[in-house]
């Protein structure tokens, strides 16, 4: 249902949770955050079922990070529950995907993938993502999302971290809106503006097709094919 994101220098999970609270007018059921920072080994993770609140109850006192996706669920596949909860982390928590949308072809993604072995932590369409993008031999992170997205059909808005490429966020969307925020050596993404407002005005709006890299100095969209696309920032105007 909403999705924030962010990568730069500030302490990532005071500023995601504040980011989620903004999103809460759209409704959910569960939340979710999981967060790196250049010097951090691996990826850390806090989900809850119920409200915003209830997430940031539960995150630990040192939960340091500089890089981190968040995102409140509105179930369509899989009952409201923890586990069920985003971010999705595939077995060897090496990538992290927060999801809007719908995955219309999932179950018999997840089918195949379970014929190979694949142990599911849950029960959305959207951990499919997560083993596809796992289990990519492709080099580059941009590459192996690319890949997964070429294999699903449905409706898509996500933010997508890997531990070993902790140097940026990938986003995509097909359907589900995306939005970046371009500050000041540190970028932004979210699913509507009213989660970037507090922080920059300076929006770059995804079509459809369309992805992006996010680095906290440096961004760069393109197509889901991989040709660069244009993307100047336009100034919104936001009453506080
Ligand atoms: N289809 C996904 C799920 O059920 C994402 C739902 C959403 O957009 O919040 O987990």
């Amino acid at each position: 249902c909403g999705i924030v994101g962010y990568i730069g220098k500030r302490d990532v999970a005071p500023l995601l949770l504040e980011g989620l609270q903004r999103l809460e007018y759209r409704g959910y059921d569960s939340a979710g955050i999981v967060i790196t920072s250049p010097k951090a080994a691996g990826l850390k993770m806090v989900k809850a079922k119920g409200r915003v609140r209830d997430l940031e109850a539960r995150v630990p006192k040192r939960f340091a990070g500089t890089t981190g996706i968040a995102h409140t669920r509105w179930a369509t596949h899989g009952a409201p529950s923890d586990e069920n909860a985003h971010p999705h982390l595939d077995p060897e928590n090496k990538v992290a995907i927060v999801h809007n949308g719908i995955i219309d072809n999932a179950s018999e993604l997840r089918a195949k993938l379970v014929a190979d072995g694949v142990v599911f932590a849950s029960e959305t369409d959207t951990e499919v993502l997560t083993h596809l993008i796992a289990r990519s031999q492709a080099e580059t992170l941009e590459e192996k999302v690319r890949q997964a997205l070429k294999v699903i059909e449905g409706t898509y808005g996500i933010a997508v971290m890997h531990a070993d490429f902790n140097d940026r966020i990938v986003v995509a969307r097909n359907g589900s809106p995306v939005v970046l925020g371009i500050g000041e050596k540190e970028m932004f993404v979210a699913s509507d503006v009213a989660a970037l407002v507090a922080h920059t005005r300076q929006i770059v709006t995804l079509d459809d097709g369309e992805m992006a890299t996010l680095k906290a100095d440096d961004f760069r969209t393109y197509t889901t094919e991989g040709s660069r696309t244009t993307a100047t920032p336009t100034t919104v105007e936001w009453e506080a």
